[in-house]
């Protein structure tokens, strides 16, 4: 969660919003007494386009639903079929940590949503809000997500920094002893001695330093090439995670535009996700395109990650025909591990492995989003039930700290 300055244009490397139900988030923000620092974000107009008509979409799960007319007016009624789970997800689960709501992790978000509203729903809400939030196609997510966050949002409201998303972070590490830009290429347990050698590049030289405990607060996908010897809960729990990709284009404009955020249904020809248009406020103006899971998938097979701008400007310039005297240059982003992919079943996988870690000291322990929920709020989370559990593990009192941390 921080920002990156890609060809002079300032873009997030993840998260651009946070959202007041995130426990731990707010808990920090408040230890930090960064509050002053919150800046809240209204919820922006969106569209949906689908192949002959557009409607207005939301993340809020509200009225609005009951008069969209693109849905059937039988699924607009069967929408009051969620509210008795929406009533128990907002009082048994906890939206930081999904594994909360086990109890519906056994059939895809499809399953859950044609059996409960409506095939419909899927197609024209669902999926258009899930493939571009979260670049997530229905059939491949638990419905326990959907359940554990829009269960909590009511009553809550979306915020940023007014120093930016990476703020809370920059904050943090400024308290720490981090080395920056060290990259990790082995953790690595010695069979005759306590502790854990870790071997990193720094700078463009080699470095190894010998710890009592590793923290491995990585994308979990990366977790199965950096740590050598592993255990058979580690090996058997590194199998059953599963990453998504994501592909964004930013065409920078030479002038200042109106913003707008247009979704679009699985059924549409666009090969993009999301099309937004940001004016130039504190960053220069242009056109955010979020390319869709099929686009995707296409670019990783053909290898186009350096020329998705010119794969998808065709699409563009149907849209805007005046883009060749618009447009100043573009910048493509991939980013290989998007979100953790919390398929149908792996709330069970998760459980067996967090239950192993806290079952006796270790000296390798994980945390992040795909241990607890594939947000902001689950990560900090995650690293807040580790730290009080090492606490515990290693007799540690609070105030009390190792005799040296170091964060690679
Ligand atoms: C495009 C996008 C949009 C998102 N939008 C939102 C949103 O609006 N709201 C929200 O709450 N969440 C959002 N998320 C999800 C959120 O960003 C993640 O859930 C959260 O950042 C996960 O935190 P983490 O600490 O678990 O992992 P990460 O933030 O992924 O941190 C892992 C860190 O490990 C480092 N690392 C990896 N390998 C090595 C190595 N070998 N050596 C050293 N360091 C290494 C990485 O550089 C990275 O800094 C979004 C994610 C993406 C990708």
């Amino acid at each position: 969660m921080r920002q990156l300055d890609m060809g002079g244009l300032r873009v997030n490397s993840g998260a651009r919003v946070l959202f007041t139900y995130y426990k731990s988030v707010m808990e920090l923000i408040t230890e930090l007494g960064i509050e002053n620092e919150v800046e809240y974000v209204g919820m922006s107009d969106m569209v949906c386009e689908d192949v002959n008509t557009s409607y207005p979409v939301s993340f809020a799960l509200n009225l609005d639903a009951l008069f969209n007319s693109a849905l059937k007016m039988t699924t607009r009624l069967r929408l009051a079929k969620l509210l008795p789970d929406l009533i128990r997800a907002r009082f048994f689960t906890d939206p930081d940590d999904m594994t909360t709501c086990s109890y519906l992790d056994d059939e895809s978000m499809q399953s859950y949503f044609s059996r409960k509203v409506g095939e419909d729903f899927i197609s024209k809400v669902v999926d258009p809000l899930f493939r571009g939030a979260r670049s997530w196609n229905a059939e491949d997510v638990s419905p326990a997500f959907f359940l554990s966050t829009t269960a909590h949002t009511a009553g809550h409201r979306a915020f940023t920094f007014k120093q930016g998303i990476g703020y809370l972070n920059q904050q943090l590490a400024s308290m720490l002893n981090v080395s920056f830009g060290a990259i990790v290429s082995r953790i690595e347990r010695k069979s005759n001695e306590p502790g854990v050698n870790i071997q990193y590049t720094k700078d463009g030289r080699s470095e190894s330093l010998h710890a009592d405990i590793a923290i491995c607060a990585t994308e979990g996908a990366k977790i199965a090439e950096l740590v050598k010897n592993q255990t058979a809960e580690e090996t058997r729990f590194m199998k059953t995670i599963r990453y998504n990709s994501l592909g964004i284009v930013y065409y920078i404009l030479k002038k200042d535009v109106d913003h707008g955020i247009t979704f679009f249904t699985r059924e549409h020809p666009s090969p993009l996700a999301i099309l937004e248009t940001v004016p130039e406020k504190d960053n220069k103006p242009h056109l955010f395109c979020e390319l869709s899971p099929e686009t995707v998938t296409e670019v990783a097979n053909d290898d186009l990650r350096d020329g998705m701008d010119q794969l998808i400007i065709h699409e563009i310039k149907k849209r805007r025909s005046k883009l060749d005297q618009e447009l100043d240059y573009s910048v493509n982003q991939w980013i290989e591990h998007m979100l953790p992919v919390f398929y149908p079943g792996y709330i069970a996988a998760i459980r067996q492995f967090i239950d192993h870690q806290d079952s006796h000291p270790q000296s390798i322990y994980y945390c992040g989003d795909y241990l607890s929920q594939a947000l902001v709020g689950g990560a900090c989370d995650s690293g807040k039930r580790l730290a009080s559990l090492i606490a515990r593990h290693h007799s540690l009192t609070k105030g009390a700290t190792l005799s040296e941390t170091r964060q690679v």
